[in-house]
Formats: C-alpha cells, structure tokens, sequence
C-alpha cells in the first residue's frame, strides 16, 4: 500500500499507508488527529476487559469503513444517515459513536469478550460526498495477541471487516411500518422476501435504536465497502 503520510504518535513516527485510490482528505486529516487522541487509560482498562495489550505500542491501527449511509447491505439492512447522527440518549453520544471501544473479533464470534484481537478507540463519520457517506472507524488491533492478523491487515491480504449491532426497532422501506419483533414483519421484509422488488421498489429494513456491539474481521462483507482504507504502524513486518 503507498505510503501517505508519516505522523509522530506516543512521541514515535508513524506510517500511514492508504489502500484506496481516490484520496479524501477529512478522512486523512481524521485518522492523523484521533490516533493522537487514544486515550491511555481508556487502554488500561479494556485491555482488563478484552484480554488485550495496555501497551499502546503493540497494536497497529487499520481504518476500514464500518457501515456505509442509506443503502441496503446484502443482508437488507440498512442504517440511514439520519439514524447514524441521531443523538441517543441511552449512550450519551450520536449512533455512529457507539462503536467507541467495541471489540474487535474474527467471524462475529463475539461471545466471549476475552477472544478480541482490540477495540476501535474512536469513529468518524464521513459525508464529504453525499452520495457515498460512511462510518470511518479507527481499530487498535494487538499484534502480540495476533501476530498473523496483525501482519495480514499491514500486508493489506486481510482488509474486509463487518459490523455487529443490535437494535431496537425495524422500519419497513416499501410500506413505512415499524416492526420491534420478527414475527411481525409485514410480508415486504420477511427474510424469504427481503431485497425482493414490489412495484419497483427494493425492500429492505431501516434499522432504529442502533447501537453497534463490535467489528469482525471477515472474508465475506455484507458491505462490500467495509475494507481497510488506511492502515497506520511502526513494526516492520
Ligand atoms: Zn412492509
């Protein structure tokens, strides 16, 4: 991946390397500044919770998109920029927030807390482009508990990431109404039915009350977008 940027981080250099090729530049100038950011003692205490380094120099940093606005993923969810930047009160922080300090797993095999390979220090949401608006999320992936990973994300030979969330409620796209359990979903969104096309129009479900839980690290994305865009380190693998 060509090399971006050198960034003096934890009074260390720093490698910023970017896999995309159209640059853009708030993104850059976001992961420049919240890698600065981490909070140490933040650190100190998932690293009890997750079972992950405290030490802030054993961790690389890949930047994937998270979840992208106002489109389906090929599960049939999707997240609307309006639900992205709603402020939620239960977490005291707009949605796309909520992906401060989940866990960072392999496959969504999210069960047990102590499995994590890191957590994201921060998000960013990312609208420079109206029709392409996404969730930026910075990860602090421990090398000393995956080495292989580790180097796999820097090499860029693994870069494909999913979100996990739950939420509270489901909205309809074809006839508007609001589900809280499966059982019932209106005919448009039953899972046999989803992103099928009535009268032209896809149906898919807008999910509400969103709070994400973690991020996996997978081979197969339901967004396909969600890969590494930046990747920032200082071991040589
Ligand atoms: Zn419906």
């Amino acid at each position: 991946m060509p090399i971006i940027g050198v960034y003096q981080f934890s009074n260390k250099f720093m490698k910023c390397a970017s896999s995309s090729g159209k640059r853009n530049i708030s993104a850059e100038a976001y992961v420049k500044q919240a890698v600065n950011m981490i909070n140490k003692d933040v650190i100190k205490a998932v690293s009890k919770l997750y079972n992950i380094s405290a030490n802030i120099d054993d961790y690389v940093f890949p930047v994937p998109r998270a979840v992208g606005a106002d489109f389906p993923n090929s599960n049939g969810d999707c997240f609307t920029h309006e639900e992205l930047t709603r402020y939620s009160n239960k977490h005291r922080c707009l949605v796309y927030q909520t992906f401060r300090n989940v866990p960072i797993h392999i496959e969504h095999k999210a069960n047990n807390k102590k499995e994590a390979r890191g957590f994201i220090p921060d998000a960013e949401y990312i609208s420079t482009d109206p029709r392409d608006k996404y969730v930026l999320a910075l990860c602090a992936v421990d090398s000393k508990k995956d080495p292989a990973l580790a180097e796999g994300l820097v090499s860029g030979d693994i870069r494909y990431f999913s979100m996990g969330c739950v939420c509270e409620a489901v909205q309809c796209s074809i006839c508007g109404n609001k589900f809280t359990n499966d059982r019932d979903m209106c005919e448009h969104i039953r899972p046999t039915r989803r992103m099928s096309y009535f009268g032209g129009k896809q149906a898919y479900e807008k999910c509400l009350g969103v709070s994400f839980q973690e991020l996996s690290v997978v081979g197969d994305p339901a967004y396909t977008k969600a890969a590494t865009q930046y990747i920032l380190n200082r071991h040589l693998f």
